[in-house]
């Protein structure tokens, strides 16, 4: 029998080809540097902002050299376009010289090394592993539980750190095709942000609604 797991991984594989969103970090191999930067700013910023900032980051915050060799004052300016542009510049400097001086200029591959980075936490960890390195390891946000909780009629224990049980699902559902792990996580984030939406989520016509715990509560 095919279990629940499976059902939503293959169906939300199913969804994601016809409605992923399209930005450009997802096209061809990502430089796990170029990941970690764009990840960083990603924090607290919409998607859509960062695709348009994109072709900046690749011109000036793509290695750790080019961060070094900019001067403060000039990555201020261009992260201003996003906000909290002093606390980001720190990051992003901060970031360049561990991974120049301490990393010889080479980002970890493996998540506690990663995790030792300052102000890299696991989210935007295993977002570097998966879409740089190409592991199998889930990513969880505020989004990715709420889908998970809904779908699975799993408990939000509030606190990242507290879902351990969330983390362990999405890693056996990540771990389903090694061919995609890339596009589960993607498909997981698209679905969070375009259908099971925090508010008034489109349950009526949702790909997932036939197993949806949320939707045979109701
Ligand atoms: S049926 Fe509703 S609650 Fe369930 S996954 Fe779809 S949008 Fe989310």
């Amino acid at each position: 029998m095919t279990s629940k797991n499976h059902i939503f991984h293959d169906q939300l594989l199913e969804w994601f080809n016809i409605n992923k969103r399209s930005f450009p970090w997802r096209e061809g191999s990502m430089d796990p540097f170029v990941s970690l930067v764009t990840e960083l700013l990603l924090q607290r910023t919409k998607a859509e902002a960062i695709a348009a900032f994109y072709p900046q980051v690749l011109e000036h915050f793509a290695t750790p050299a080019k961060i070094l060799a900019r001067e403060r004052t000039d990555i201020v300016k261009d992260l201003s376009v996003l906000g909290l542009q002093e606390r980001r510049t720190d990051s992003l400097l901060s970031l360049a010289r561990e991974i120049a001086e301490k990393r010889n200029g080479t980002v970890p591959d493996d998540e506690d090394s990663l995790l030792e980075l300052n102000g890299i936490g696991r989210y935007i960890a295993r977002a570097v592993l998966c879409f740089a390195f190409n592991k199998p390891v889930s990513i969880v946000d505020g989004n990715v539980t709420r889908v998970f909780c809904r779908y699975f009629n799993l408990e939000n224990k509030g606190d990242n750190r507290r879902n351990k049980h969330i983390w362990e699902l999405g890693d056996e559902i990540i771990s389903m095709d090694p061919a995609r792990v890339k596009d589960i996580n993607w498909a997981i984030l698209d679905f969070a942000a375009r259908v099971c939406v925090p508010r008034n989520p489109a349950c009526e016509t949702c790909y997932l609604r036939e197993k949806c715990s949320f939707v045979r509560k109701d």
